[in-house]
């Protein structure tokens, strides 16, 4: 199906384990350097944490998503729930700690558009899984997304749990750390930004064919599919036909926050509704594309709708 159409195929369902963080955001001229003082020029609170903004952004493109993390007993938390739900999305399985406060990032962003982060777990440490009800929704799921923010443990039982049930497993192995040998068959597809293809190749990856490269080398380790993101230089694309540079859009970025996750989302509810993997890389990057332009992290995922009127990005170039 291409991108363009306006038939809408049936809703995948997309279950996302991950963290849930409010964003204290403040925008400032420049990141100050140690020992200065600096006058930022104003100050917001945002939902955000790459799991929920993963989930929002499968939401806003159709998907039927349900979230599985842990918020604390705080106004935060209430707040990051109630925005999910304002998304549709099934926040059943979304805990409460009590002893914990909500996870919280703080983040700086300078007058250029780039960003510097300071994260605190808080309650996203304590997710737990009830396996019986996470297999049940697994069942039928069209994937099981998932990232690095919440516990190892609780990260690697749910990418057994979904291989078990016929679940395809969407990685976003971030923030970067060792992926354990045998997990790595039980995942589908991966999605790294250039950093993150570095750590786990061990391959540069600073320009598309060095990403393809780095790609190659992930996905013989028993993954179907890797996407290496490379920021305005777009995506590369690595599967069982080879790899694929994507360019991205020429766009102004005001904020790249979540610029990764609304490009996952929307590649990740594309490839459940059964569109090609670069047709669903494509619309991966007209969406961030559109993110980038806004600024805050949730605030900023477009709607499916939104994403089919922007510009296409150039042809995808095969390495
Ligand atoms: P992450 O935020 O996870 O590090 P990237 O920076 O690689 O991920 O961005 C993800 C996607 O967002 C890219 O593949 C690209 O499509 C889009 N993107 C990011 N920055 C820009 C930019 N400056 N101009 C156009 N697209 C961008």
């Amino acid at each position: 199906m291409s991108p363009t159409s306006s038939s809408r195929p049936a809703a995948p369902r997309i279950v996302v384990l991950g963290s849930l963080n409010m964003d204290l955001v403040l925008r400032v001229p420049h990141a100050p350097a140690a020992g200065e003082t600096l006058l930022g020029r104003s100050f917001a609170t945002i939902p955000g944490g790459k799991g929920a903004n993963q989930a929002v952004s499968c939401a806003r493109e159709g998907a039927q998503v349900r979230m599985i993390g842990c918020v604390g007993d705080d106004d935060h938390g209430r707040a990051l729930r109630q925005a999910l739900e304002r998304d549709g999305i099934d926040t059943e399985a979304l805990r409460t700690d009590a002893a914990e406060p909500t996870g919280t990032a703080l983040i700086m962003v300078e007058d250029s558009g780039q960003n510097r982060i300071v994260m605190i777990a808080g309650a996203n440490a304590g997710v737990d899984l009830d396996a019986a009800d996470l297999r049940t929704r697994l069942e039928g799921a069209a994937f099981l997304v998932t990232q690095f923010e919440t516990p190892m443990a609780q990260v690697e039982r749910a990418i057994a749990l979904a291989h078990e049930a016929g679940c395809k497993v969407l990685l976003n192995p971030s923030p970067v750390q060792a992926i354990a040998e045998p997990l790595w068959p039980k995942i589908d597809t991966l999605v790294v930004n250039e950093i993150e293809a570095r750590t786990l190749s061990g391959l540069g990856a600073d320009s598309p064919l060095e990403a393809a490269a780095a790609g190659q080398a992930m996905r013989a380790r028993g993954i179907a599919r890797v996407v290496v993101t490379l920021g305005a230089r777009g995506a590369v694309a690595v599967d069982a036909d080879g790899a694929r540079h994507h360019p991205a859009l020429v766009v102004q970025a005001v904020d790249t926050t979540a610029a990764g996750d609304t490009f996952l989302g929307a590649l990740a509810t594309a490839l459940g509704e059964g569109q090609s993997f670069d047709e669903a890389v494509r619309l991966g990057i007209r969406a961030a594309a559109l993110c980038i332009q806004q600024p805050g992290a949730q605030p900023s995922i477009p709607q499916r709708e939104a994403v089919l009127r922007s510009p296409l990005p150039p042809d995808w170039i095969p390495l």
